[in-house]
């Protein structure tokens, strides 16, 4: 025989003891799979799998091609498909509002309302007095108005479809005056400029980068100008030889205008982030009070609610919002109102900063955070603790910091423990500095120190 008649003997044979489906299914590995999935879905996963590994071995390759070994390929294929996609993670970066890891946790009792509105029905579009159809976007107006002081209130499903809603509303094919400095990218690939033109604005830019100021605003001829929108400069900040409005001017430049005060604050924080020794980030208590007509900002950031995009404002502005064909589209569920109620009546009873995990984060106490650092450490038996900063991220507050304690330890390879700490069952994502792996009290929740003493402990096993 020659060598090609050989090799061709010996593919033949490896392609005859490939396992039959029935064998690949009776592996103890797969009995799990079995058990949890519908069996139409393993089957056609096994047959997937032979026929991968029959391609394989025809194209040359000396992988192990045994029953034990396909199923075990047949049960990471699917657990990688079918397993829920979104894990608990640990946040131990210090970022508060970490818009990558879900931004802002809720408080217990929102958690609770939103899984009860989940698992139930409930009056979401229903008049229980009447017993007939009542309306989903009137819920959380009197709560939203009790706290920011507004005459009315609308909630979407994030700040970006707010200014959506809010440009289609009342600027459809008129212009739109923004300052030069706030024609700005947010984040995230959500750049004003894009969003006003695609809700068929048009967008004016007005002063300068640096520098804009009243008169910039009303030099125009005014027929044309629908409105006039400040955007919060969230994730940067200009610094040095700058001037922008106050929210008073500029209404002084909408009423001469005749245009409508749209103002995009953003992080949208009810509490005063001076009292942290944080910058102060606006409120939309005091842009109602300014008299701004709208007021947008985000449920999920500073206000650590649910994912949520929120509009206050005048009645006559908030009023056609409601009625407009795109609230249909852009409608928040019942999950995301119950949550938000539930976030919205912590402000109204004064207890935000104790219930609100965002607000316990900003405010923990440097000797508290010291504290569970050097609990980790002994319990760990590793690293040393240091003093370092956590931010609060979210496109709010850049360039400021809190004064944490963070454990730090050192590893030879510091992104490759970086690695293994997000490869765990429940995923601790940390931060590295100057080669050292650091890990910050201030953003892991209070029931989570044991899953980070115990990754800790598993990884240092491993150096
Ligand atoms: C974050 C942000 C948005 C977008 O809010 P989402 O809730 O993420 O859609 C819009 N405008 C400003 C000023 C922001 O900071």
């Amino acid at each position: 025989m020659s060598s090609r008649d050989e090799r061709g003997a010996d593919l033949s044979a490896k392609l005859r003891s490939l396992p039959s489906v029935d064998q690949v299914l009776s592996e103890p590995s797969l009995a799990d799979a079995l058990a949890r999935w519908d069996r139409g879905l393993v089957v056609g996963a096994v047959r997937a799998v032979i026929g991968e590994v029959r391609e394989g071995l025809r194209s040359g390759s000396e992988a192990a091609h045994d029953a034990a070994s396909l199923a075990v390929m047949v049960e990471r294929g699917l657990e990688a498909r079918l397993a829920s996609p979104l894990r608990r993670v640990v946040n131990a970066t210090g970022v508060v509002i970490h818009t990558n890891l879900g931004r802002a946790p809720v408080s217990e009792s929102a958690a609770m309302a939103m899984a009860e509105a989940a698992g139930g029905y409930d009056n979401l579009e229903y008049d229980l007095e009447v017993g007939e159809r009542g309306s989903r976007a009137q819920h959380l107006e009197p709560l939203l108005c009790a706290v920011t002081g507004a005459e009315a209130g609308v909630v979407v499903n994030n700040n970006a479809a707010a200014l959506y809603l809010v440009v289609s509303a009342w600027c459809e094919e008129r212009e739109v005056l923004v300052s030069r400095g706030q024609a700005v990218e947010i984040g995230g690939g959500f750049r004003i400029p894009d969003v006003l033109v695609s809700a068929g604005a048009e967008l004016v830019e007005v002063g300068t980068t640096n520098r804009t100021r009243k008169s910039d605003y009303t030099r125009r001829d005014t027929r044309e100008v629908a409105a006039i929108l400040r955007v919060h400069s969230s994730n940067f900040r200009i610094v040095g030889f700058t001037e922008e409005p106050s929210l008073s001017e500029l209404r002084e430049a909408a009423d001469e205008t005749r245009s409508l005060l749209i103002d995009d604050i953003g992080s949208g924080s009810l509490l005063d982030t001076r009292r942290y020794g944080l910058s102060g980030e606006p409120r939309p208590q005091e842009s109602v009070a300014a008299g701004a007509d709208l007021v947008l900002f985000s449920g999920d950031k500073l206000l650590g609610g649910p994912q949520a995009g929120i509009v206050v404002g005048k009645s006559s502005a908030v009023r056609r919002l409601q009625h407009h064909p795109l609230m249909r589209v852009l409608r928040p569920d019942k999950t995301t109102i119950a949550g938000l109620a539930a976030t919205l009546q912590h402000y109204a009873a004064g207890e935000a900063e104790e219930t609100v995990p965002v607000w316990r984060m900003i405010g923990a106490e440097a000797s508290a955070l010291r504290d569970r650092a050097e609990r980790w450490r002994r319990e760990v038996g590793a690293g040393d603790v240091v003093a370092a900063e956590s931010t609060v991220g979210g496109g709010s507050l850049p360039g400021d910091t809190l004064p944490t304690f963070c454990l730090s330890l050192a590893f030879t390879h510091p992104t490759e423990t970086a690695r293994r700490l997000r490869a765990r069952e429940i995923p601790v994502v940390a931060r590295i500095e100057q080669g050292r792996l650091l890990l910050d009290p201030r953003t892991v929740l209070p029931d989570e120190d044991d899953a980070v003493v115990s990754a800790l402990v598993d990884v240092l096993g491993v150096e």
